[in-house]
């Protein structure tokens, strides 16, 4: 064999070599798009701790969100990172603490000193964003909330990583319009929609029909119900459900929240039928709590509602189901945070994280399996205005109208007795943790700090305890 003939062989082979190299690359490519895990979040809005029966509630059966804690893992320390809706939001879809870009607010005027719009500014990325890098088919059906509602356009959801919306941009909105006027959502970016259905059933609707059309490849379902939100209204078939509850109020979110929770059951069962539930991860979660003079969702037994720092604003009903994968039946019960829904997102479908995206949430999945023993977290930080908590282990100061308060949440887990005059030491030594937390973090861009709510203990137990 001469010279000439060994180089053109090295060449011949170099070529098949690479060909079938390509080729392999490319069938891994599609095999692990096939094993892509679908994601989807479930949303419940002012849900309070103690009204799903998994929680030991007594007079709305929540048989499908239970049934999930018992396919899945309940988190009993689960925490938001805000007691209101919209700042709880963007946290979330970030996986970012939404003070780090000015977050704290809901949407309202920009201050003078700005550098963003109204909403999650577009130099943060949404999980939706990142899940298309990689293939994902998204879609947000319900409350959107988190930028566009004073007409930046570039906020709407299409423009933030998702491929389909059907919904409402601002806080609230009607489930039924009882006088009959026009009742419109609006669709992908600029469409508005009559909608006759009652609006829970009108976002199940469009979340089993966007699971059927998207069965063959990997997708991201996000549906922030609005629901059990005010305003109270729900239809006769869900409320004559109810006739045995005496306050009209609470009869209206027991229909509510047993639509929605039938909802949950109907995008359950579509996966079982399509057979996606084994590959399907799944988060359920309110996104604060329930306000028992407002929606009539409670919190017992935990102090305080939507709008404080105390438990019941803040640590929420909060699940998790990935069939196949994660143990099921199972409590876990050490502080987690929906900051850390994103970067166990990431990790479960193949997206890397890097400390450059200053991700604050952690990769729950090594804690739920057991592969970690250690708390995900150190200390959860909860700020609104002059207003802040911090969760250390089992240490938590919350600032509301007065001192500093100091609860061991181990022993005390419904925040009766303030320690703060008892352990002097502590008290400062955790709020140096909180205010290094706080240095890292910008000034609210837009909103209003000053309208936490006041803390009326004593009229959220009477009503509480009314039912
Ligand atoms: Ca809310």
């Amino acid at each position: 064999m001469n010279y000439k003939l060994i180089l053109l062989n090295i060449i011949f082979f170099a070529v098949i070599l690479s060909c079938t190299t390509n080729k392999k690359i490319k069938a891994t490519d599609s095999i692990s798009k096939l094993e892509k895990p679908n994601i989807i979040i479930l949303l419940a809005d002012d849900l309070g701790f103690a009204d799903v029966g998994y929680n030991g509630c007594k007079d709305i059966p929540t048989p499908n969100i239970d049934a999930l804690a018992t396919n899945g893992i309940t988190f009993t320390n689960g925490y938001v990172t805000a007691s209101i809706c919209s700042p709880t939001r963007a946290g979330l879809l970030t996986g970012r603490y939404q003070q780090r870009f000015g977050f704290e607010n809901l949407p309202g005027p920009r201050k003078k000193t700005a550098t963003v719009k109204v909403g999650v500014p577009l130099s943060e990325k949404l999980i939706s964003k990142r899940l298309k890098t990689i293939g994902y088919n998204t879609a947000c059906f319900g409350k959107w909330h988190i930028g566009g509602e004073s007409g930046d356009t570039d906020l709407f959801p299409l423009n933030r990583g998702f491929d389909e919306f059907f919904g409402f941009l601002e806080g609230a909105a009607l489930y039924i319009d009882p006088l009959n006027s026009e009742k419109k959502y609006m669709r992908n970016n600029n469409e508005l929609e009559l909608e006759e259905e009652y609006y829970t059933d009108a976002i199940t609707r469009e979340s089993i029909s966007f699971i059927k059309r998207n069965a063959k490849n990997p997708f991201f379902l996000y549906v922030p119900y609005n629901a059990v939100h005010t305003p109270l209204q729900a239809t006769d078939e869900y409320l004559k459900l109810f006739d045995t509850i005496k306050n009209p109020n609470r009869r209206l979110l027991a229909a509510m929240n047993f639509a929605m929770d039938k909802s949950i059951g109907e995008i359950m069962t579509t996966l079982k039928e399509l057979g996606l539930e084994e590959n399907t991860l799944i988060f359920f979660l309110s996104d604060n709590g329930g306000k028992p003079k407002g929606n009539f969702s409670y919190n017992l037994p935990l102090k305080g509602e939507k709008g404080q720092k105390y438990e019941g604003g803040i640590h929420v009903p909060f699940l998790v189901q990935w069939k196949g994968h994660y143990p099921v039946n199972k409590l876990f019960k050490k502080p987690v945070s929906s900051l850390d829904i994103v970067p166990t997102i990431m990790i479960a479908t193949g997206l890397e994280t890097d400390v450059t995206m200053n991700l604050d949430g952690v990769n729950l999945t090594p804690y739920i399996i057991g592969e970690k023993d250690a708390s995900p977290h150190n200390e959860l930080y909860w700020k609104r205005g002059k207003h802040f908590a911090m969760r250390n282990d089992e240490w938590k100061i919350v600032k509301m109208d007065k001192n500093i308060e100091l609860y061991n949440l181990q022993n005390d887990p419904n925040e009766t007795t303030d320690l703060s005059e008892k352990h002097f030491d502590l008290v400062a030594d955790l709020l140096a943790i909180y205010k290094k937390w706080d240095s890292k973090n910008i000034p609210a861009q837009f909103g209003n700090s000053k309208t936490e709510f006041p803390f009326e203990e004593k009229r959220i137990r009477r009503t509480e305890l009314k039912r």
